[in-house]
């Protein structure tokens, strides 16, 4: 057998070109290559299969084989040869494939006469396409040489479908990018949307796979790498950097420093590949062991290679992140990730945001639920199937996406939006009116904010103040420690906004789930219960001061009210007091003008502080149950974990019991109880809180409505009394009886 040589692979991708450029049908096209490749690589069969759904392989095209086994022969993901090579989507090749372990015999084919196989995935930045397969008779084991050719012939075709070259009848054959998929996430922040995508990080599209010149190629390639090495090294020079954004470019520059790297583009550039679709094909292997790899700092480090691929693309094509295309109406932004402040520049222009990374707690969540946008999180492959202006249905409430929906789903989808706006309709005719129940009882619905951007819901949602304003989220979306003046600057238009209405700032309460980019992260086995909040705080009392003086200043003569979080014990509260005392003297010798009042609350968020002695409850000017953390606590359930997160209730009857007791607490010494965790913002949730006699609720701008609207419908002692039934009854939790109960009352 004579030696492949580089212009023999050269030929064939030119001939697999030319034979693009011969209108036809994508049947034809396909059953052309085979016989082109089946020539060139001296094989007696070629074989194309491809994808007809996610877990399925259809032979769609044979040199050799059988033709009447064309779209008939199917194979699942990882059954047979075929299959293995899809599903590792790495080259098998063997010189006695039926002694094979997994070969699985296709007598329609008449395969068994042929002993050696070598099959390489088709596949394109992750986006597995299909198998290409070479048979011969005689038992012989492929060279290197021949592998990385049928290599490289595969990623053309992988480029070629993507042009949609192959188009035809079938699901295998349909054309990509256009069939609808349903894919499953989390819930990020709830709602729906329907809009289109708009891909933060578009794909750069290539359009020349093949090239002629293989050393003009060289030359592009070698020359976008340089510029690629020196943008990181400028990038790596800047001052502003932390040690975490410093490590990522450090990796960015070993990769872009990489000789392996720089080869293996190289030798497919000899073969035939333009730039480019060396890139690519380099990319690809890249996402394919990312995806085969448990370990999260090498999926990092792999992750860091794909952007830095994107990167030396942007370069060789000159396609910026901007190409040029125009935001559609409604945008969906479909993102593996984003940064805080990079979600607030789109903020609430978009329409649903879907990320296929994230979680509850990060900083894109926190801020999708400050602009009330509904967020899917989680969404496998998301980039990979979605391109720019596809039709896109969010459903925050699920954590499901529709992409490219047919026409009932999307019909079915309107309605529930319909029924929202509806909704929606109702609770803005209640904006004014009191929640105020059947037997007269009032309670003050507040909203927690921490962003500008959550300020104008103030006046929208009807919120008779802010009863949590988040201070860290102002510290997260920034990447240095913001100063003095700036805080007093935010703050004091909190103030502004709010128009006299109260808003109780929290001080920064850090650790845990938040953790700033510019702080040393700390090495803690249970962050959650580690040294977070006010034991920052005390501990290490610069920053606490600094944002002290900054409300100080904000407040400039106004009332003002300070909560200190995660406070444990009475001890910590009154040293969270001094130092507030201590700044007010310190501005007022200042000859700054101090606030006309001020109010020192506790965040109640452990249950020790229920049990706190009377003294706490005298000194405390009020206290808020921060329900999220106390709960976790409570149960000992994780508030992160989504194994145990949702495992207990919130109605739990221990649970109500134990926050009776801080009602109990509270009115006895004359202290304002206020609950805002998310809790306060579901409606029956709300309803129970209110029963047990909490008066004060803070919740998302976005719950104002429905639970003023189910508040304003119920008789409090009744609701009441249905807890004490199911309490004497021994149930678990009120939730059932509630619900019953509530079935019964009218509209
Ligand atoms: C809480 O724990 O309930 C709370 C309101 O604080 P955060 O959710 O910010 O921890
Ligand atoms: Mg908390």
């Amino acid at each position: 057998m004579p030696e492949r040589t580089e212009s023999d692979s050269r030929k064939l991708l030119r001939r697999l070109r030319d034979s693009l450029a011969v209108p036809g049908k994508g049947q034809d096209r396909l059953d052309r290559i085979t016989s082109l490749i089946a020539d060139s690589m001296r094989t007696e069969v070629c074989s194309i299969y491809l994808f007809r759904d996610p877990e399925t392989l259809e032979l769609c095209a044979t040199e050799g084989l059988n033709k009447s086994a064309v779209h008939q022969t199917r194979m699942k993901l990882g059954e047979g040869l075929v299959g293995r090579v899809a599903r590792l989507g790495q080259p098998v090749n063997t010189a006695n494939a039926p002694a094979e372990k997994g070969f699985r015999f296709m007598p329609e084919t008449g395969e068994e006469i042929y002993s050696s196989f070598l099959g390489v995935p088709i596949q394109r930045v992750g986006e597995k396409l299909g198998v290409l397969v070479v048979q011969s008779k005689a038992a012989r084991a492929y060279s290197e040489d021949e592998i990385d050719a049928l290599d490289v012939v595969a990623m053309v075709l992988a480029e070629m479908a993507e042009l949609g070259a192959f188009a035809g009848e079938g699901d295998a054959m349909g054309a990509k990018h256009k069939q609808p998929v349903l894919i499953r996430g989390g819930t990020g922040q709830e709602g729906a949307a329907e809009g289109r995508v708009w891909l933060h990080e578009p794909r750069v599209v290539v359009t020349n796979p093949v090239a002629d010149d293989p050393l003009t190629e060289i030359d592009r390639i070698r020359e976008a790498v340089g510029v690629l090495r020196v943008s990181v090294d400028d990038l790596l020079a800047a001052e502003s950097l932390d040690k975490d954004q410093k490590a990522v470019l450090e990796a960015y520059r070993m990769f872009a420093h990489s000789r392996g790297w720089l080869r293996r583009m190289e030798e497919d550039i000899q073969r035939g590949l333009s730039a480019e679709a060396a890139v690519e094909k380099e990319q690809s292997a890249a996402r394919n062991r990312l995806e085969q790899v448990p370990d999260a700092y090498l999926r990092d480090r792999l992750h860091d290679l794909d952007d830095l691929s994107n990167r030396l693309l942007r370069i060789l094509t000159g396609q910026g992140s901007d190409t040029g295309a125009e935001m559609p109406e409604n945008p969906v932004l479909v993102a593996r990730n984003i940064g805080p402040a990079e979600l607030l520049e789109y903020g609430r222009k978009l329409r649903g945001v879907v990320l296929e990374e994230g979680s509850v707690g990060s900083h894109a969540a926190i801020v999708a639920r400050a602009l009330a946008i509904p967020l899917v999180i989680n969404a496998d492959r998301i980039t990979t199937e979605a391109l720019n202006g596809d039709p896109i249905l969010v459903d925050g409430d699920q954590g499901l996406v529709h992409l490219r929906p047919d026409e009932t789903v999307a019909r079915s989808f309107r309605d529930k939006i319909a029924m929202q706006a509806e909704a929606q309709k109702r609770y803005a005719s209640l904006r004014d009116l009191p929640a105020t129940t059947r037997d007269g009882q009032t309670v003050a619905l507040l909203m927690n904010a921490g962003l500008m951007a959550d300020l104008p819901s103030l006046e929208g949602s009807g919120a008779e103040g802010v009863g949590l304003f988040r201070t860290e989220l102002q510290f997260l979306i920034r990447n240095r420690m913001p100063q003095r003046a700036e805080l007093a600057q935010t703050y004091a238009r909190v103030m502004d906004a709010a128009r006299g209405r109260p808003v109780a700032f929290r001080t920064l309460d850090i650790g845990s789930d938040k953790v700033l980019p510019y702080m040393k992260p700390q090495d803690e086995p249970n962050p959650a219960m580690g040294w977070r909040a006010i034991r920052v705080g005390l501990d290490k009392p610069g920053v606490l001061r600094m944002q002290l003086q900054a409300l100080l200043r904000a407040a400039n003569g106004r009332p003002l009210s300070i909560m200190f979080p995660f406070i444990s014990e009475h001890g910590e509260f009154m040293m969270a007091r001094s130092h507030t005392l201590r700044e007010i003297h310190r501005e007022r010798s200042l000859g700054h003008t101090v606030p006309a009042s001020i109010e020192i609350g506790a965040m109640l968020e452990t249950p020790s502080l229920a049990y706190a002695p009377q003294a706490f409850f005298d000194l405390a000017d009020f206290v808020s149950i921060g329900g999220n953390d106390l709960k976790q606590f409570f149960f000992a359930a994780d508030r992160e974990n989504e194994r145990v997160r949702k495992r207990y209730d919130t109605l739990n009857l221990s649970f109500l019991s134990f926050l009776e007791l801080v009602v109990q607490r509270c009115a006895a010494s004359g202290t304002r109880l206020s609950f805002c965790g998310e809790d306060a913002g579901r409606p029956i949730e709300a309803l129970a809180l209110a029963a047990i006699g909490l008066r004060v609720l803070s919740m998302r701008p976005a719950s104002v409505g429905p639970v003023k609207s189910l508040l304003r419908r119920v008789d409090l002692a009744q609701a009441r009394a249905v807890i004490e039934t199911a309490r004497t009854a021994g149930a678990e939790s009120a939730r059932p009886a509630l619900m019953e109960w509530l079935a019964t009352q009218q509209d």
